[in-house]
């Protein structure tokens, strides 16, 4: 065999444990990369950058069949979406009612008709019911009762009717 032949084997053999070695450290590197990606635990990542280093490609594979389904970041923005959708559901009021879904800026509840919230005799705003000013044009407003019965605007005064507790109160103190 001719020399020159020779140095073009020992050549060709130099160039292809360099390129297999690359890519040896390549998937090593690219799994341990991953696995950073998918999982906090250093102990984790180093067990799969030394799986990958003595399986090589079966090794890789073996990892990709095992590793963690959803990256951090990933999991991270289901969280944040997931918070943010139980925040909706929670600052959605619900009727007192009948407990069923209603709007900010409606006054009554369409299912049961519950008094929800009554408008400013004066400006239209719309009132929590026990609020007996208008927060925006400080019109002092017809109080309603809690429970929501009363549902008239009217910028007359009502006289109000005796607190049932007090009245009760009254009674216990009569029967003694
Ligand atoms: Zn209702
Ligand atoms: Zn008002």
């Amino acid at each position: 065999m001719p020399d020159s032949l020779n140095d073009i084997l020992l050549v060709a053999t130099v160039f292809a444990a360099v390129v297999i070695a690359a890519f040896w450290l390549a998937i090593v590197m690219w799994a341990y990369r991953d696995m950073r990606s998918r999982s906090r635990d250093p102990l984790a990542q180093f067990l799969v950058a030394v799986l990958v280093f003595l399986l090589n490609v079966p090794g890789l594979f073996i990892y990709i069949l095992l590793r963690p389904r959803e990256t951090l970041s990933a999991a991270y923005e289901r969280s944040l979406e997931e918070e943010a959708l139980l925040q909706e559901i929670e600052e959605r009021p619900s009727c007192p009612g009948c407990g069923q879904r209603v709007q900010h800026n409606w006054q009554a509840c369409p299912h049961c008709h519950h008094r929800l919230k009554k408008a400013c005799v004066n400006c239209d705003y719309l009132l929590e019911l026990p609020w007996n000013i208008c927060p925006r044009c400080t019109v002092s407003q017809v109080s309603y009762t809690s429970d929501g019965t009363i549902a008239t605007n009217s910028r007359h005064v009502q006289p109000s009717e005796p607190d049932p507790i007090d009245a009760k109160w009254v009674a216990s103190q009569q029967l003694d």
